[in-house]
């Protein structure tokens, strides 16, 4: 009741009080519901905040999906870029 709940909506990116250890501090929202999906934009890890930790948290927006689109679109990644680089057949043999 003290925290107001912020219209967030996925694909927005935005600012949390505390960086990332990694020294980012944008996170682009990935999932909504209980917990609120996060993908950290310095490393690319994906958090997990309950609704009303990420309220607490919450600063600003950086990207707002619902904005841009309505004043142009920035389409700038749609999906999550891949943090691990997964070798294929790279070294395979010996
Ligand atoms: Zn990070």
């Amino acid at each position: 009741m003290a925290v107001p709940i912020t219209p967030i909506s996925v694909g927005d990116v935005v600012r949390l009080k505390k960086a990332h250890p990694c020294g980012a501090n944008e996170w682009e929202v990935t999932k909504l519901g209980m917990d609120i999906g996060l993908a950290c934009h310095g490393c690319g890890r994906k958090v997990r905040l309950e609704r009303y930790e990420f309220d607490r948290r919450f600063r600003g927006w950086i990207v707002r999906v619902s904005e841009a689109e309505a004043e142009e679109r920035v389409a700038e990644k749609p999906d999550g870029q891949p943090d691990a680089a997964e070798k294929d057949a790279g070294t395979d043999g010996r």
